[in-house]
């Protein structure tokens, strides 16, 4: 957790396919249950939901619903949202999204991972990930062409890229990204 910083981009392994977000640290939310208040989240992460490939098993919010006990999110909530880590995460190991590292790197280092692309500063990292959550104009999710990966890249770098779902697809990606298979290093957060 030490490890972990606002602005970073973060991801979980949940199996099939990898979801990316930017945590943005400490962040207030309004509770849609009483009005005018609003509540503080510790780790908050600002993420892309679109269409779940496994809505069933581990859906966010606890399932309940009220939504989270802790940022309110139910599992329904599609678009650009702000939520707890454990919605993000969902019981997986976290890991960071690493930038401006070396082609030689980023070859051996699992598909989506990372990128030899550099980032923006924090604060414009967050700025970006918070005016996308409150205009909500990230567009329509494409798994393809507009996801989780996108997003989280956009405000990275201010451009959406994704190396992930060129490996899905194995066909329009493959001519732009290198491919690289293996796992890579730094779990940030395991319970
Ligand atoms: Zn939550």
């Amino acid at each position: 957790m030490a490890e972990l910083r606002p602005s970073d981009h973060i991801y979980s392994d949940r199996g099939s396919y990898c979801h990316h977000g930017i945590f943005v640290g400490e962040a207030k939310i309004a509770n849609p249950n009483k009005q005018g208040k609003t509540r503080k989240l510790r780790h908050a992460v600002i993420h892309f939901r679109g269409i779940e490939r496994n809505a069933g098993a581990g859906a966010d919010g606890d399932g309940k619903a009220g939504g989270c006990r802790k940022c309110f999110h139910k599992a329904g909530d599609l678009g650009v949202v702000l939520t707890c880590m454990d919605c993000f995460r969902r019981g997986n190991a976290l890991y960071r999204y690493e930038y401006d590292v070396s082609w030689i790197t980023f070859n051996t280092t699992r598909n989506g991972s990372c990128s030899t692309w550099s980032c923006a500063d924090p604060d414009t990292v967050i700025k970006r990930a918070y005016d996308f959550f409150h205009n909500q104009n990230f567009g329509q999710y494409n798994f393809y062409f507009n996801n989780c990966e996108h997003f989280a890249t956009a405000c990275k770098t201010g451009k959406p890229r994704c190396n992930q779902a060129a490996m899905g697809t194995g066909v329009a990606g493959v001519m732009v990204y290198k491919v690289a298979r293996l796992v890579t290093k730094g779990i940030l957060w395991k319970e």
